[in-house]
């Protein structure tokens, strides 16, 4: 997918959590850096709490993780539990105040949380809390506080109390002053992995942030487990219930959400978007001189579409990493040029070609409109498109921003209409069986809601990101 400064026209990532005990280590930098590398999943805000047993001090910001912190202001959260997040906002607005970890403090109780999920009866909680001053408009705090009025003297027992209100995704990491907790929700739809680092045990949204801090990776919590980490270890806190919830993983993540090197369910991201190409190169054939990814979304599948076919893989476009990442607006002559910006072409290498174009998914296609004229101007004689997954015609409630259904191509066009509109030469889908089987995942533990309209709980079509504005105190 490619993510267009039209933010109608890339499903967003969500969030990434982290959390680590570790006494005696600089948890604020470790931290930093786990969610440096888990930065794919949000990029409108970041922050850190750390709690020395005693008090706890945060830092929370909109931006990137490195404009957010530096050596000067890591160095004053001092203490041996630390949590962190990346936000990109699912439910309440682009605000500082809706950047975490949430954080309540409450009569001498302090509860810190990071939340990477979305919780779609988050404005009936909401107006259960009649005697709580929100200063957010996120679902998290909504969360945090229906958890602190939860039955229970210990954080534990209000966790597990309070749990079973929650309808949605929600993958958390959390802490107390001397305690940290990671739960998952009984469907486990997002992400959240357990690891060990110099016999301290840390928490992450994906296993890539594992490696990045030289931690192990140990296992993945559980869905709808409860653990609580503690100066003994690890103390399992038991199961959250919820009637007829069963594992339902995010198909999406391996799709496009989660990064190549992290694994998911035993499997390593980049291998299932390779076997992806390689099954739509068994349903899709076509005879061209080279095949082609749109960075960074599609090159382990177009390697695989390639390798199936003995088409050889080559570059056609080369990605402007860094035009993302600035806060600059562009003037706009330089606007105008729109895909231009991002990327530019290998006009040399494509000329007279009959070129593959593999990437992810298509949301709303007007980028890769744009992006199939750039290469025709360029000289390829064809272009071929091929997605490694089923067209999305449906949103998501549980954690992904997804546009509205009227502005997901698919579901307004037929594959003949869209392939038409983009003006290549072909298009074709990789099936939705043939992605599970990619997957290597049960057909029944995964959520497949944005591909086939299945939602695995009943949501409400008219949800809105702003849902709980009018619920603010
Ligand atoms: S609807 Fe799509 S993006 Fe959302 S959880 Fe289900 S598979 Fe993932």
């Amino acid at each position: 997918m490619i993510s267009s400064s039209d933010p109608k026209d890339a499903i967003r990532d969500k969030c990434g959590v982290f959390g680590i005990y570790a006494p005696g280590e600089d948890v604020a930098k470790i931290a930093y850096f786990a969610l440096h590398s888990l930065q794919h999943r949000g990029q409108e805000g970041a922050g850190i709490a750390v709690s020395d047993g005693i008090k706890l001090r945060s830092i929370r910001n909109l931006g990137l993780v490195t404009s957010v912190f530096n050596e000067q202001n890591l160095s004053k959260l001092k203490g041996f539990i630390a949590i962190g997040h990346n936000r990109y906002s699912t439910t309440g607005g682009n605000t500082k105040e809706n950047t975490q970890p949430v954080i309540l403090s409450l009569k001498h109780k302090v509860f810190a949380v990071s939340h990477n999920g979305n919780i779609i009866n988050s404005e009936e909680l909401a107006k259960k809390l009649t005697n709580v001053k929100r200063i957010s408009t996120s679902d998290t705090e909504v969360l945090a506080y229906t958890i602190y009025y939860a039955s229970g003297e210990k954080w534990n027992e209000k966790i597990i109390n309070a749990a079973p209100l929650f309808k949605g995704a929600y993958s958390i990491v959390a802490c107390s002053k001397k305690r940290l907790y990671a739960f998952r929700d009984p469907w486990g739809f997002r992400p959240l992995v357990l690891g060990k680092l110099n016999g301290y045990h840390v928490v992450a949204s994906e296993s890539c942030a594992l490696e990045t801090i030289g931690a192990d990776f140990i296992r993945e919590v559980e869905p709808g487990e409860v653990i609580e980490i503690n100066r003994n270890g690890i103390v399992n806190l038991g199961k959250i219930k919820a009637a007829g919830a069963s594992k339902k993983f995010c198909l999406f993540e391996y799709v496009y959400l989660a990064r190549p090197d992290s694994l998911l369910n035993q499997q390593l991201v980049h291998s299932v978007r390779f076997r992806s190409g390689q099954l739509l190169a068994k349903e899709a054939p076509i005879k061209a001189d080279l095949v082609a990814a749109i960075p960074d979304s599609g090159t382990s599948a177009a390697i695989g579409f390639a390798s199936e076919l003995g088409i050889p893989y080559g570059e056609v476009l080369i990605k402007n990493r860094y035009i993302g990442r600035t806060f600059i607006q562009p003037e706009q002559h330089i606007r105008e040029l729109g895909v231009q910006i991002k990327f530019n072409v290998l006009t040399k290498i494509i000329a007279g070609k009959r070129v593959v174009l593999v990437d992810d998914s298509i949301v709303r296609g007007t980028t890769m409109k744009k992006i199939v004229e750039m290469l025709k101007k360029s000289g390829a004689r064809e272009i071929h498109l091929r997605i490694c997954s089923p067209p999305v015609r449906w949103p998501c409630y549980f954690g992904v921003d997804t546009p509205n259904r009227h502005d997901l191509i698919a579901a307004k066009k037929s594959v003949a209409q869209i392939r038409e509109f983009i003006k290549a030469d072909s298009l074709k889908y990789l099936s939705l069986s043939g992605l599970i089987e990619a997957s290597a995942q049960k057909q029944d533990s995964l959520c497949t809601a944005c591909f086939s309209g299945r939602y695995p709980l009943p949501v409400k079509h008219n949800f809105r990101k702003n849902i709980l504005e009018n619920t603010a105190s």
